[in-house]
């Protein structure tokens, strides 16, 4: 690998959806950062899975790149995130990954969300993307959190994103996340609220 382009910084997540969107959060937003070679995830870094054992989003994303950051020695970024809907309490929350049983297992997630709310009429259909966006260091911490509130619709509609994106309409809209472009998306979700958040932090850790 050419001098100056070395991995700086690990995206502590396996879920395709949230690197991609990590990825355009922090194009051009660290002063000399390259995103396409200087940013590697998990999978990359060979770190495996870290046990999600906390029961809060900042506990787990912090867990999340606690545990990255110690086993690979460079700046690691994380995020915990879910949908937290009103009528169940809160649910699935930090369980929204893992709501059938089947981690990252979005479709049988979705689905199972649908049917759960199905006698459910539109006023009370609220709902919130939340995310806890965290960056941990050899000597420092930080963590951030974004929320988006919405309503679930009673299909899905859209092809984009990812997880629970086609029965989220985020207020204000008529289209779901899934129907937004990846652009519009960040310009308003939990994650890049959280990220945006955290970007000064992430600066100071990389000098
Ligand atoms: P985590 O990896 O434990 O943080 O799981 C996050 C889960 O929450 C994902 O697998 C999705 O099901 C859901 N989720 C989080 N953020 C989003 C989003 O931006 N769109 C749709 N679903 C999301």
């Amino acid at each position: 690998m050419p001098k100056g382009l070395e991995p700086r910084l690990v995206l502590a997540t396996r879920n395709a959806g949230k690197l991609r969107e990590f990825r355009e959060l922090l194009r051009g937003q660290v002063p000399g950062l390259d995103v396409d070679t200087q940013v590697i995830d998990a999978a990359t870094a060979g770190v495996p899975d870290v046990p999600e054992t906390g029961v809060t989003f900042e506990e787990n994303s912090l867990l999340k790149a606690r545990a990255v950051a110690a086993a690979t020695g460079l700046v690691a970024v994380a995020d915990d995130s879910g949908l937290a809907v009103d009528v169940l309490g809160g649910a699935p929350g930090i369980f929204s990954a893992r709501w059938s049983g089947a981690h990252g297992d979005d479709e049988k997630n979705l689905r199972l969300l649908l049917g759960q709310l199905s006698d459910i009429d539109e006023p009370h259909r609220g709902a919130a993307f939340v995310c806890a966006a965290s960056v941990v260091s050899a000597d420092t911490e930080h963590v951030e959190r974004g929320e988006l509130r919405g309503t679930l619709l009673t299909s899905p509609r859209g092809t984009g994103g990812f997880g629970y994106d086609p029965i989220f309409q985020p207020s204000g809209l008529s289209r779901s996340c899934a129907e937004l472009s990846a652009p519009e998306k960040n310009e308003i979700s939990h994650r890049g609220q959280a990220l945006r958040a955290l970007l000064p932090y992430i600066v100071s850790s990389l000098r």
